[in-house]
């Protein structure tokens, strides 16, 4: 079968090109940083996958019936029924992104003194854990470290590891599985590792949370490589999943393909209450939690389409299509290619650079500035260490850009183009110019900063 996507286009959008000149100046005036840019200098907007998907006509047609009731909307027994379908969890709450779930569950776990273990903590996840005054852990699978080798589930948590860190004497109160790994490359978890969790965790009474936003991508991708599940569906392999689990945060703005949502599921009926009187405080009434009715019609609607085999199908093609091309034009990637992301190791691309020259962040400028693609740099700009005076003293452990993939709004054509950017780029890697920090705040750094192109 070709790679087509399953469904056409009703509804469409422009979208700017600009001159290499145009982009350059624009470049400058963002002061050289991709989150400084406006929306209308972007060509094709690869920064995130996140509330960025296309709408179907049924999410559109739900959120046309929204309720907007204070109290006991329609909307929401439907978004209600929807989740428990999918999970199978008792106490379901509405939130209205993900990170809403991660801070309401922790402010009640966690605290001083307590640990947070998971196979990586997504970046807000690990906010939300250190905000409550625990200390956040990661214990990635050890074949993370080989970005080139093809092990199908390198978003594993070690197991060794997590069995040595549960006997012994840190306080750990919760495991949080991400699946997909997105702090990992976007890399899957396996069910037998899950599953392994589930007991270890269960021998020392240890709850075991899914940070669960791409559980219908990480479902695809143990059908696809793991033994003994290819006959499974999706929605089958996800509720396995959750099976395993005491609990759930999900940002529903991924794998539901919504703008906005999330959700906390839990089994436990006491955590619950806990945690529903600190949603009603800050985040909205129980049947809402933030959301608009239309909203949860329309989550409602993505999460029975997102465990469509034929589009996941698409979806992981199209990714695994543009990983072809990009390493066909001599481009290293963290392999084997993820489904909502490709991470490309602009290290060994720009060989001239050195990592204090940001080589990662380099790349992603000139990503923009030859083919106004924007996306974002993971490497010493974002994860490196500096001293007083504001020099790289410990830098990233690689130099990558992530290539994020928004759900149903490219098209195959799209994905060439992008391709035959960064095929240009390979040609002549040498022309590239290194980055030297301008002005950065100590908070947040990679957001705020500027910098400039070494001449
Ligand atoms: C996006 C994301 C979150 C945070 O969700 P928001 O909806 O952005 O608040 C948490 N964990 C993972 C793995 C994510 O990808």
């Amino acid at each position: 079968m070709p790679l087509m996507e399953p469904y056409r286009i009703k509804v469409v959008e422009p979208i700017p090109v600009l001159t290499r000149a145009e982009r350059t100046e624009a470049m400058q005036t963002a002061g050289y940083n991709p989150f400084n840019l406006s929306a209308d200098r972007i060509t094709i907007d690869l920064l995130s996958d996140s509330g960025t998907g296309a709408l179907s006509a049924a999410q559109q047609a739900a959120g046309a019936l929204g309720d907007e009731t204070y109290a006991g909307a329609r909307s929401y027994f439907r978004f209600h029924d929807a989740v428990a379908e999918l999970t199978g969890f008792e106490h379901i709450l509405p939130v209205h992104q993900g990170r809403a779930a991660e801070r309401i569950l922790f402010g009640a776990m966690l605290g001083p003194g307590r640990v947070c273990v998971s196979n990586t903590h997504f970046d807000t996840t690990r906010a939300n854990v250190e905000l409550s005054g625990a200390t956040a852990v990661d214990l990635p699978s050890a074949a993370m470290k080989d970005l080139d080798s093809d092990d199908p589930f390198k978003g594993d948590i070690d197991l060794d590891a997590l069995s040595a860190m549960l006997a012994g004497p840190e306080d750990v109160a919760v495991v949080v599985m991400t699946i997909t790994n997105n702090g990992g490359a976007g890399q899957p978890v396996s069910m037998a590792n899950l599953r392994a969790t589930a007991e270890l965790c269960r021998a020392h009474g240890v709850p075991l949370i899914l940070d669960a936003a791409r559980f219908a991508e990480n479902a695809w991708l143990v059908i696809q490589r793991e033994p003994g599940w290819s006959d499974r569906t999706p929605a089958e392999v996800a509720r396995a999943a959750f099976d395993l689990a005491d609990g759930a945060v999900c940002s529903l703005k991924k794998d539901a393909i919504v703008h906005m949502g999330g959700f906390l599921a839990l089994r436990d009926r006491e955590l619950a209450t806990r945690c529903e009187a600190m949603l009603i405080a800050t985040e909205g009434f129980r049947t809402y939690g933030g959301l608009a009715g239309r909203d949860l019609e329309m989550i409602a609607v993505g999460l029975r389409e997102v465990v469509d085999p034929a589009y996941l199908r698409t979806r992981a093609a199209q990714t695994e299509y543009l990983a072809e091309l990009i390493q066909a034009a001599g481009v290293s990637i963290v392999r084997p290619a993820g489904i909502h992301a490709l991470y490309l190791n602009a290290g060994r691309l720009l060989r001239h650079l050195e990592p204090a020259q940001y080589p990662g962040h380099a790349l992603a400028c000139e990503l923009f500035v030859a083919g106004g693609i924007r996306c974002a740099e993971l490497g010493s700009l974002y994860l490196g260490v500096e001293d007083a005076e504001g020099r790289l003293v410990k830098p990233a452990p690689y130099e990558l850009v992530r290539l994020a993939i928004p759900r149903r709004v490219y098209t195959q054509s799209h994905l060439e183009y992008v391709a035959e950017v960064i095929a240009g780029i390979a040609k002549d890697p040498e022309s590239v110019p290194g980055q030297r920090i301008v002005s950065a705040p100590k908070l947040l750094r990679h957001f705020h900063c500027r910098t400039e192109p070494i001449s």
